[in-house]
């Protein structure tokens, strides 16, 4: 067994202090909400983040105001809808330092890794070639990657993962071969917070010539992204994940891939003319756009990206290590509780179970004390059965989250070891 070293993104816990988490619990109104009569100590993030004031008044905004369709319409409500969508995907560009043309806004990261895997992967791939991926992702950068093998022929790949949680870089060399198409891997896994080298796997895998698709879904609320420094060939992320509304999320892709992709759904708004004879597709973004979009989504998306922002990831990065680092200690110190994913670079998520105690009843005994986590396999199953346990109980937290609410924890935990255990 490896040594618990407490995990960090920044070794440091210097500006923990700088950072004032009660003005900024006061922009979320849900974090007031009571459960089962106590005050709501939300510790879900990873599932989903709880919405600021800026992103429900968007969302009220655009209903109240001026709620149109967009694109095509002549008409003022029209042309206000379709310039605040747009203007949405500017901040997301913005946001991810890409080009306007290279975000497609999508349902969320799941729709995006599947518009990949079937506009760019399934064109490309014959029997015999090869998709990379890692032993630590969610269901959403595994099945859709299984699904265009199956229509194709092509096989998965996967790369390891050791005791600590941490991807077995080693084996990159050996992984990527002359049949390999495209690598996908998570930048934060979602089920125990390791913070992947995305860098050097673009690397390894550009030096091939691969392609590289990051799934950025739990990473965008913790840390800065800027898609060109990384030189990922897509990365996906859900609104939802990051303060937004559900039901949205964005796709970046290089321009010239997406230039060369058929489009993944037809419908209206992709097209540039139709006939019966023959329909001409519009450029990207619209060629991936088809139909009517979640246009109030968008809208909430961009006033989240802003919201973060101007919030600042540097400002909020240093308190979210302090309290992971906090959250480690004091779960380690439980006779019993066993932490799951102890790599050193992670964002803030405690994966651990309970001698005796299921996850289920765990997180049962929780909810009654107000506190709020996911039990289950957290829609990693590999990574369960890499750990060899079914299941975890997992506190998954956000910058709004306090050192008070991981003592509360804590002593929920505890007591579901005195109850149960
Ligand atoms: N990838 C990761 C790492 C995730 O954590 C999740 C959701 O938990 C997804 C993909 C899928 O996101 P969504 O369900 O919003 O499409």
């Amino acid at each position: 067994m490896h040594e618990l070293t407490l995990p960090s993104r920044t070794q440091t816990t210097r500006a923990a202090t700088a950072f004032d988490v009660e003005r900024v619990r006061r922009e979320f109104p849900t974090l007031d909400v009571q459960l089962n009569g106590r005050p709501l100590v939300y510790l879900d993030n990873a599932a989903t983040t709880q919405k600021p004031v800026a992103v429900i008044e968007s969302l009220a905004r655009f209903y109240r105001k001026y709620n149109a369709n967009i694109h095509r319409g002549v008409h003022r409500l029209s042309v206000q809808a379709t310039n605040e969508y747009e203007r949405a995907r500017t901040s997301v560009a913005k946001f991810l330092n890409a080009d306007f043309e290279e975000i497609i806004f999508i349902r969320g990261a799941t729709e995006g890794i599947n518009l990949v895997a079937q506009s760019f992967a399934r064109p490309r791939l014959r029997a015999g070639d090869e998709i990379l991926v890692s032993h630590l992702e969610h269901h959403a950068n595994i099945v859709p990657w299984q699904m265009v093998c199956e229509q194709t022929g092509a096989k998965l790949r996967v790369i390891p993962i050791d005791d600590r949680s941490d991807l077995e870089l080693d084996a990159l060399p050996k992984l990527i071969t002359e049949r390999t198409r495209l690598v996908a891997v998570n930048q934060a896994s979602n089920a125990l917070g390791t913070i992947n080298a995305v860098d050097e796997i673009v690397a390894a895998a550009h030096a091939h010539n691969v392609p590289v698709l990051i799934d950025g879904a739990q990473a965008v609320s913790h840390m800065p992204v800027d898609v060109r420094a990384l030189g990922c060939d897509f990365y996906v992320f859900s609104g939802h994940k990051v303060f937004g509304p559900t039901g949205i999320g964005a796709l970046y892709g290089k321009r010239a891939l997406l230039d060369a992709m058929p489009p993944y759904q037809g419908g209206g708004d992709m097209i540039r003319t139709v006939s019966f004879g023959k329909t001409t597709y519009a450029d990207p973004p619209q060629r991936f756009e088809a139909g009517t979009p979640n246009i109030s989504g968008a809208i909430g998306l961009g006033a989240a990206v802003d919201y973060l922002t101007e919030l600042g990831v540097e400002r909020f990065a240093p308190y979210e290590d302090d309290l992971l680092a906090y959250g480690t200690e004091l779960l380690s110190a439980i006779p019993g509780v066993r932490l799951i994913g102890t790599a050193e670079r992670k964002v803030p998520v405690l994966s651990f179970t309970v001698d005796g105690v299921h996850p289920h009843d765990a997180g049962t005994i929780l909810d009654q004390l107000g506190i709020a986590v996911r039990a289950g396999h957290h829609c990693a199953q590999p990574v369960m059965e890499r750990f060899g346990v079914p299941a975890t109980v997992r506190a998954s937290l956000a910058f709004y989250n306090t050192r008070a609410e991981l003592d509360q924890l804590a002593s929920g935990v505890r007591k579901a070891i005195e109850v149960l255990g």
